[in-house]
């Protein structure tokens, strides 16, 4: 049976209706289409005018050799990083995709990275959710990369030969590779500008354990390269750190997935406890104050009722970015449960702790969430409630200061809601 029998759209027009592609900000669309145009453009220009001799044919057999030896034998790794990761996550390719814009001739580095990121997408990709259209972009991109870096390294070698100094090598592979990563980057960002402006660059680089993860697999991929222009068999070396690279991203993501609340990206309850006993403990020993905040979202029921469950999330989600904004980068924030967040603010008295609350409660109630509502965009009016509770104060154990800011939060409710209120000694 079909799955359009059982009232599931079917039809590909119908699920190519269906693709955000066509929702997504007019401007970045034309320059997503724009940039896969160009790249096609190029890449076809250089296929039909390919010129390569039984030396590059080897290094690039060399190459599809080593990546399918890869795949094959960490396809179990990749698939857990795809499911862990909640959103597009960096995977391994640049490793060979890098190494063949430096040894190989362009059209053979544009055939290698379309065989590399077409099988990425079939095998892994396209079961996590990813769109062909954002794979065809990410590939144009990285061909863009990829032609870039060896434009450059062209430049810094030129005229050195097989005989020049062997810095000249060296630093052609390096600049080659700042500029791979500056021009994936920088496409990037347009896309992305162009889609939610403003945007910082600082937030884009916040998650630096995938700029580390890019910046060692392109140089395991010049490595590969220095490997496969000299002695092609060398390159086999790349294989052991490429798997234990591969290992030690997935047990970080592990540890992520097992310590965070999937849908704020906030500490999830029980790491948030144990992270709030080890700040007591601290602050007992150094003779510290501290201060314990409920956050709870005000008639969030009702949000849910008017707008539907996943503008709520899209709430939830803004509530808890807005928590990291405001409070400080070492202040232990989790999601308690549904719509109730927790912060043990370190060092902060009880004076403090009142006028950050305030603040807080303030910034949630300016946030703008909208969501479309017969088609016409509608603002979520938001508001929350907030109990704190003070250490040493109101108690000296974790529990009893839960327990005095819930029932000032409690308090809070009764006299009305959106406001702070400070459990009574
Ligand atoms: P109050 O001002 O007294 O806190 O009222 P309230 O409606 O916020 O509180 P109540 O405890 O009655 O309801 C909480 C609501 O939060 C009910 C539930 O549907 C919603 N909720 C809990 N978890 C989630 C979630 O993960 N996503 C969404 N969208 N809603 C959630
Ligand atoms: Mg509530
Ligand atoms: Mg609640």
């Amino acid at each position: 049976m079909s799955r359009s029998a059982r009232g599931t759209p079917f039809s590909p027009l119908a699920r190519l209706r269906g693709w955000d592609l066509w929702t997504t900000p007019r401007a970045m669309l034309a320059f997503v289409l724009t940039v896969d145009a160009v790249m096609f453009l190029v890449s076809f220009c250089l296929v039909i005018n390919a010129k390569a001799d039984g030396s590059d044919l080897a290094r690039l057999l060399v190459l599809l050799a080593l990546w399918v030896v890869f795949e094959e034998t960490s396809n179990r790794i990749a698939q857990m990083r795809v499911r862990l990761a909640n959103y597009g996550h960096v995977d391994m390719t640049s490793v060979w995709t890098f190494a063949a814009a430096l040894v190989l001739p362009p059209a053979l580095t544009v055939f290698l990275c379309a065989v590399v990121l077409g099988y990425a997408w079939l095998r892994h990709e396209r079961r996590s959710g990813m769109r062909a259209y954002r794979q065809v972009f990410g590939a144009a991109v990285v061909v863009a990369s990829c032609l870039a870096a060896r434009l450059v390294l062209n430049l810094v070698t030129a005229g050195a030969g097989s005989s020049g100094p062997p810095y000249r090598a060296v630093l052609g592979v390096a600049v080659a590779m700042l500029v791979y990563a500056a021009v994936n980057f920088f496409v990037l960002f347009v896309a992305i500008y162009l889609a939610v402006r403003p945007v910082k660059l600082t937030e884009l680089l916040e998650n630096r354990q995938d700029v580390t993860l890019e910046f060692a697999t392109l140089c395991l991929g010049g490595l590969t390269a220095l490997a496969l222009a000299d002695q092609p068999l060398l390159a086999v070396l790349v294989m052991p750190p490429l798997f234990v690279l591969q290992r030690s991203v997935l047990t970080k993501q592990l540890e992520i997935a097992a310590t965070t609340d999937a849908k704020t990206g906030l500490l999830n309850a029980a790491t948030w406890q144990s992270m709030a006993q080890h700040e007591l403990a601290r602050a007992h020993r150094e003779h510290e104050a501290a201060a314990l905040l409920i956050i709870d979202m005000d008639n969030f029921k009702l949000v849910n009722d008017t707008y539907g469950h996943i503008a709520g999330d899209v709430v939830l989600r803004a509530v808890a970015d807005c928590l990291v904004r405001e409070l400080r980068q070492y202040d232990a924030i989790g999601r308690f449960g549904g719509e109730e967040f927790v912060a043990m603010l370190a060092g902060v008295d009880e004076l403090t702790a009142v006028g950050i609350s305030e603040r807080v409660r303030e910034q949630i109630q300016s946030l703008e969430v909208s969501t479309p509502i017969d088609g016409q965009p509608a603002v979520i009016a938001l508001s929350a409630s907030i109990g704190i509770s003070c250490f040493p104060e109101h108690g000296g154990e974790l529990e009893d200061l839960l327990h005095a800011a819930d029932s000032a939060l409690y308090a809070a409710k009764r006299a009305g809601r959106n406001r702070v209120v400070v459990s009574p000694l």
